[in-house]
């Protein structure tokens, strides 16, 4: 299948490329490999987006997303493995198949860090989780160990401290108590670009390299949101991104 712009990923950076793609005229695919929304979904109370204090990351982000299929932006629900440059657009190959497009816009935000190692070892069999808001609850009167020294971690230690029996709190290179049920881990998170490593640039964390115009090394492909170069990584500013993104790969189309 061909398109003027392939987007990749469903978050607040990806989903308003769409909305800027779609509204230029241009024939748009996004490509999500989980579901719609990105890593804001099981935030209960954003209080910094402008316009909706208070809302809910899921219903901000299911409204984002619905206008995004009304204004004709095609979703598939698929897991971008390889995006390949051609002579006259670019391959993206998914786990289900294949499409082509003129311009490409990476949008694929950040996911959780993973335990070490060693903490992996530890925690055996045990669930882990990267989410008290969406997981405490199933351990309702049991131990549980909440991994991580920041503020999502103390955060995490706190929710869940009205739920488990009792709550350990270890930094990242700590045992894993053996009594606890499940394990929460909440170091960071990295950007999810190793797959384009060979397409654009990637600075020594992982993030695409671009400024402010949202082009990478590679002509025709933007970024947008979370796993660009930048100093602030939050909703508006992967919004921004979006637009610009968007803005420049039309830009891009038109020469
Ligand atoms: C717990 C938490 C609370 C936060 N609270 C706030 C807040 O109150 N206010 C605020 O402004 N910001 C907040 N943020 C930050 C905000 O969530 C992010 O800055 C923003 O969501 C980034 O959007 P994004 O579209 O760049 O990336 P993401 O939301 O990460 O979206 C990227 C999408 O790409 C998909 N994807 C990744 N790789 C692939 C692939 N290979 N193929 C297909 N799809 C792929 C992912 O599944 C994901 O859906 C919070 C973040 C967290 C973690």
């Amino acid at each position: 299948m061909n398109y003027d712009i392939i987007i990749i990923g469903a978050g607040m950076a990806g989903l308003t490329a769409a909305i800027y793609a779609s509204r230029a005229g241009k024939s748009v695919l996004v490509l999500e490999s989980t579901v719609q929304g990105g890593q804001i979904i099981n935030t209960i109370n954003i209080e910094n987006w402008p316009g909706d204090y208070k809302v809910s990351g899921a219903e901000l982000m299911q409204k984002i997303y619905k206008q995004v299929v009304e204004l004709g932006a095609e979703v598939e629900f698929e897991e971008v493995e390889k995006i390949e440059k051609l002579a006259d657009g670019f391959k993206v190959t998914t786990e289900d198949g294949e499409y082509k497009a003129g311009a490409v816009i990476l949008a694929v935000g950040a996911e959780p860090r993973k335990l070490s190692e060693k903490q992996a070892k530890d925690a055996g069999e045990r669930p882990i989780s990267y989410c008290a808001t969406c997981d405490g609850a199933l351990y309702k009167g049991k131990p549980v160990v909440v991994v991580g020294s920041g503020n999502t971690a103390k955060h995490e230690t706190e929710y869940l401290g009205n739920i488990a029996s009792k709550v350990y709190h270890i930094h990242h290179d700590d045992p894993i108590p053996e009594d606890a049920a499940a394990v929460f881990v909440a170091i960071g998170r990295v950007p999810a670009t190793e797959k384009f490593a060979e397409l654009v640039d990637l600075d020594e964390k992982g993030y695409v390299v671009a400024g402010e115009d949202c082009m990478t090394s590679c002509a025709g492909v933007f970024v947008a949101g979370d796993c660009r170069t930048k100093e602030t990584r939050q909703l508006v500013t992967a919004a921004a991104d979006g637009a610009v993104a968007a803005e420049a790969a039309v830009k891009y189309l038109g020469k």
